[in-house]
């Protein structure tokens, strides 16, 4: 069997986000925070947002795992700083498409620096690791709209 491989090009992308991530930091004036662990690869973060109004005004994470999860989550952190709570939800949507191998979103060039995970797709066990940070913004956007303004 053919083992697919990531693109160099996007693999350099990957490694670039994963030694130098954005937003890691603890944020003190959050307003939602969600823990989300894979156990099967030993990724555990804690994504922090900091919400006002229908914007996400700050987002920041702290945790630990290998190069594709904290690579996904520091390039999904850069993409959702200032955006709206819609866009956000959009987003998380679009590229969990892209990681179960839709080929029309891996057309949209929006989704930035994103789109060099699209070859984990191919990669079953390493979905999860790619998604983790988009299953806790998608629980973190539930959850404030739970929980109401503050
Ligand atoms: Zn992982």
């Amino acid at each position: 069997m053919e083992t697919p491989r990531l693109s160099s090009l996007y693999q350099q992308l990957i490694l670039e986000h994963y030694r130098n991530p954005r937003n890691k930091a603890e944020m003190d004036e959050k307003t939602v925070e969600i823990h989300m662990a894979n156990p099967v690869c030993g990724d555990e973060i804690r994504l922090q947002l900091r919400i006002e109004g229908d914007q996400i005004a700050e987002a920041k994470f702290v945790g630990q795992g290998c190069s594709i999860s904290q690579a996904a989550i520091s390039m999904m952190t850069a993409k959702i700083q200032g955006a709206s709570l819609s866009d956000a939800e959009g987003l998380a949507e679009r590229f969990t498409a892209l990681m179960h191998g839709d080929t029309e979103v891996a057309k949209d060039r929006s989704l930035g620096d994103l789109r060099a995970l699209q070859g984990v797709s191919k990669f079953p066990v390493r979905i999860k690791c790619a998604l983790i940070g988009f299953d806790a913004l998608q629980e973190a956007l539930k959850k404030h709209a739970a929980e109401g303004p503050h």
